[in-house]
């Protein structure tokens, strides 16, 4: 049995903690509207904001259009790095078998727990109360028995809420879901997936009728996850390292641009801070990526992987910038954000 755990709202959550006046209105945390000609993208909002169609990843400009009388914050990484710290404190105490999947976001092995689900729906509860208790924050909790099945279960009442799926339920409960709900299934794949059946808004159980050659066929390897996850499965496992597995950065420019010394000036700057924070890690590297937002908001990352080496600046700087201009050269766009991630070679795993 698995119970996924994940914060409600999280960032725009923490921010009404702080600050009680911003309860109840539309809050919106991420880069500054500039009242309307702002750049950048919302990171999380309340659900005040939602009821005027803002949602993560949207471009702050957009958000300001639906609604400019909305609060418009920063993202204070540091405060919710603190807040995440102490409820990862929290979930430690309940188990040790977990997987931090974000800052806000956790898979909790149960196995050995609980011996039945109302074992597991008490844990979950309790979890629940003890977050609330220390950090004043609500979460929502799914429990499954798999991880697929107990993260689709805690989107299910969000927020605050806490949905069991026990195990002979799993796939009526799936059934009517969107394909979206499967983790890993991006608007791209939809599209895909679509296109195979002549349907939109695909649910769950429609994908039953497709093939495994076919998934397959359509979208490689994964073709066969999708086979399993469309039927309530899911063998994936719980991943107990808390190591980090990459570390990037990116920006957004202030105006669209084309100049070669703008570009190049800015991404040896990021190079430069992605090399320092990498060293902390003290591991090498295997993987450089590079994304490129165009004008268009067309989005393309390019990554080159070599033997694992030390993220020395130089390092990373000579491989993405290589990679950064094949991109350009290719697109001649004038470019909105850059960014460069860097992954951790993970061969040395115990
Ligand atoms: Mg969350």
């Amino acid at each position: 049995m698995v119970l996924h755990l994940d914060m409600d709202y999280f960032f725009a959550q923490v921010e009404e903690r702080e600050n009680p006046r911003f309860k109840g209105v539309p809050l919106v945390v991420g880069a500054d509207p500039k009242k309307g000609k702002g750049r950048g993208v919302v990171s999380t909002c309340n659900y005040e904001a939602r009821k005027f169609g803002i949602h993560s990843g949207m471009a702050i400009s957009k958000a300001y259009e639906a609604c400019p009388e909305a609060i418009y914050l920063p993202v204070n990484m540091e405060l919710y790095s603190r807040v995440s710290e102490n409820i990862f404190r929290i979930i430690e105490k309940v188990s040790e078998k977990y997987e931090k999947v974000s800052l806000d976001e956790a898979y909790i092995d149960l196995s050995g727990l609980a011996e039945n689900y109302k074992q597991a729906e008490r844990i979950g509860c309790d979890l629940k109360k003890l977050i609330f208790k220390k950090e004043k924050l609500t979460c929502s909790v799914g429990i499954g028995e798999n991880k697929m099945i107990a993260k689709i279960a805690s989107e299910e009442d969000k927020p605050d809420g806490l949905k069991v799926v026990k195990a002979g339920d799993a796939l009526k409960f799936i059934s009517q879901k969107s394909i979206r709900e499967i983790p890993g299934i991006g608007p791209k794949t939809e599209k895909k997936l679509e296109i195979i059946l002549e349907k939109s808004g695909l649910k769950i159980k429609d994908l039953r009728a497709i093939s495994k050659k076919q998934l397959v066929d359509v979208l490689g390897k994964r073709g066969e996850e999708i086979y399993k996850n469309v039927r309530g499965e899911d063998d994936s496992e719980i991943d107990l390292k808390t190591k980090t597995k990459s570390i990037g950065k990116e920006i957004t420019f202030d105006q669209d641009t084309l100049d070669p010394e703008k570009i190049i000036s800015t991404f040896k700057n990021l190079s430069q801070r992605v090399a320092g924070m990498a060293k902390t890690e003290e591991r090498p590297i295997k993987t450089v990526v590079v994304t490129c937002r165009f004008e268009n908001f067309n989005t393309y990352s390019r990554q080159v992987s070599f033997k694992p080496r030390k993220p020395t600046k130089g390092l990373i700087y000579k491989k993405g910038a290589k990679l950064l201009l094949k991109l350009l050269a290719k697109k001649l766009k004038p470019v909105r954000l850059l960014g460069i991630r860097v992954i951790f070679d993970e061969s040395d795993k115990e």
